[in-house]
């Protein structure tokens, strides 16, 4: 993307296809200009910035009219990008909008490329890169808490958690040049115990950040869960059960595996692709042992494996046999509706192992607890980090993998008296990974591939 050639771009900002409304965004300095080639010239028309103004909009070649427009103008640097940017709302007809992008490119105007509009608010100060990419993931956000976590990024959170450890990362590096440069000078000797604490500090709070990156993976990505157990147990019914009431995503997340029937549920705004598997069972037959490689297939990819078993049949400890097979994380006891035939100490012993949660897929009772339990199993260990700073993005949690990597061998060779030239490229280092997160310090190519998995428009 070739961005300093302060081009004036034009993009459709609303998704494709039919709408009540329609938006054409523009930005760079020409953006008023060409947008007043679409009004009529007798028309003397002054913008307000940040005020939007109801307008006609016309072919000045044929004279007629093409819509109706509510148009608002940014005046830069008050604008997202920065730039001078022009909103115009029309109806949301493709035709219209793809119309209207046409006239404005003849007018001069360039398409903008993927993300642009974002890109030059980066570029422009207007936002750091963990805020532009709390942008995509906002609009990308299939459930309410991934939106939320976005919300919070995009709001600054990361950059602020950031912001004094890079600070305090600055002053140590300062003092140690310092050190380095004025030999000679009567510098104030190294407050080692001092120094130490600081790196402690930074330390302890990238680590903590890094140990958000599990909660915050699952928030992101979703996770796998996969219902086990021998045929008849009633798994399909479980899974019509979980998926009625939570059913809140409809697209199944990129890369499912179509072999099993899976389906993608929310449990407290987490996603949860759901893989009924083939029963488990000893067969000759083709067709089922080709269904239960399957199922081995489906669990081993699986994060969390359910196994469901049937209150009313299974009453023998081998009937619980294909359990040690798998690393279960819950066990639920279907059609209780139908009575406990299962031995109390048989139930115990597996409660033993993991929780054991009794359900009717019949009726519906125990389905709350199921989901419950489910979200345990889903957030175990990360429930204190629900609510704080959580890191969801791979290219932050590898970035703070290195500053936390540097500032340990900082710390190291602090304490094993190294000098400061040692020290500090350690510092240097950590400062480094820190500002890959906000992008002070990213390589064009890298900011050019995170903008492209942008839409156009954004
Ligand atoms: P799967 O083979 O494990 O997927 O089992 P299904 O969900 O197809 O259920 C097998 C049979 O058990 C069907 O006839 C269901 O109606 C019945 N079933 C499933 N859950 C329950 C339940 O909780 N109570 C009762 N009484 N029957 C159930």
């Amino acid at each position: 993307m070739n961005f300093y050639e302060n081009k004036t771009i034009v993009a459709i900002a609303t998704p494709p296809g039919y709408g009540g409304i329609g938006v054409i965004r523009l930005s760079g300095s020409d953006s008023l200009a060409l947008t007043r080639k679409l009004l009529s010239p007798q028309a003397e028309v002054s913008f307000t910035p940040n005020r939007a103004a109801f307008h006609y909009l016309i072919n000045n070649d044929s004279g007629e009219v093409i819509d109706e427009a509510i148009i608002t103008y940014f005046k830069a640097p008050h604008s997202f990008t920065g730039e001078d940017v022009v909103e115009i709302s029309c109806h949301g007809s493709p035709v219209i909008l793809a119309e209207l992008v046409r006239l404005l490119l003849s007018f001069g105007a360039t398409p903008a490329e993927p993300g642009e509009f974002t890109m030059r608010a980066f570029l422009n100060h207007r936002i750091d890169l963990s805020q532009a990419e709390a942008i995509n993931d906002l609009i990308h956000a299939q459930t309410a808490y991934q939106a939320r976590v976005a919300a919070k990024q995009l709001r600054g959170e990361l950059s602020r958690l950031l912001q004094p450890i890079k600070d305090c990362l600055i002053e140590m590096i300062v003092h140690f040049e310092s050190t380095v440069e004025f030999v000679e000078d009567d510098l104030e000797p190294l407050n080692l115990e001092f120094f130490t604490s600081k790196l402690e500090q930074s330390i302890s709070e990238i680590a903590r950040l890094i140990s958000s990156y599990r909660i915050g993976r699952i928030i992101r990505s979703g996770v796998r869960l996969a219902l086990v157990g021998r045929p008849n147990v009633g798994k399909s019914s479980i899974f019509n059960r979980l998926l009625e009431k939570d059913r809140a995503i409809v697209t199944p997340l990129p890369g499912t595996t179509r072999d099993t029937l899976v389906e993608t549920f929310a449990i407290n705004g987490i996603p949860v692709d759901l893989v009924d598997t083939a029963g488990i069972r000893e067969t000759e037959d083709l067709v089922e042992q080709i269904g239960v490689e399957r199922t081995r297939t489906a669990i081993s990819e699986a994060d969390i494996i359910v196994a469901v078993l049937d209150a009313a049949v299974a009453t023998s400890e081998k009937d619980f046999d294909f359990l040690e097979q798998f690393p279960v994380n819950l066990c639920v006891i279907n059609k209780c509706d139908l009575g406990i035939r299962i031995p109390d100490e048989l139930i115990e012993s597996l409660s033993d192992l993991y929780p054991v949660i009794k359900v009717s897929a019949l009726t519906g009772q125990g389905i709350e607890e199921l989901r419950q339990a489910i979200y345990n199993q889903i957030t175990v260990g990360s429930q204190s980090m629900i609510g704080g700073a959580i890191i969801t993005n791979e290219r932050h949690y590898l970035a703070l993998e290195q500053a936390l990597s540097a500032l340990r061998q900082a710390r190291q060779d602090l304490s094993a008296g190294f000098t400061e030239e040692v020290v500090l490229v350690n510092l240097h280092s950590a400062l480094q990974s820190l500002g890959v997160i906000t992008g002070e310090t990213l390589l064009s190519d890298i900011i050019n591939q995170i903008f492209s998995t942008f839409c156009i428009g954004k």
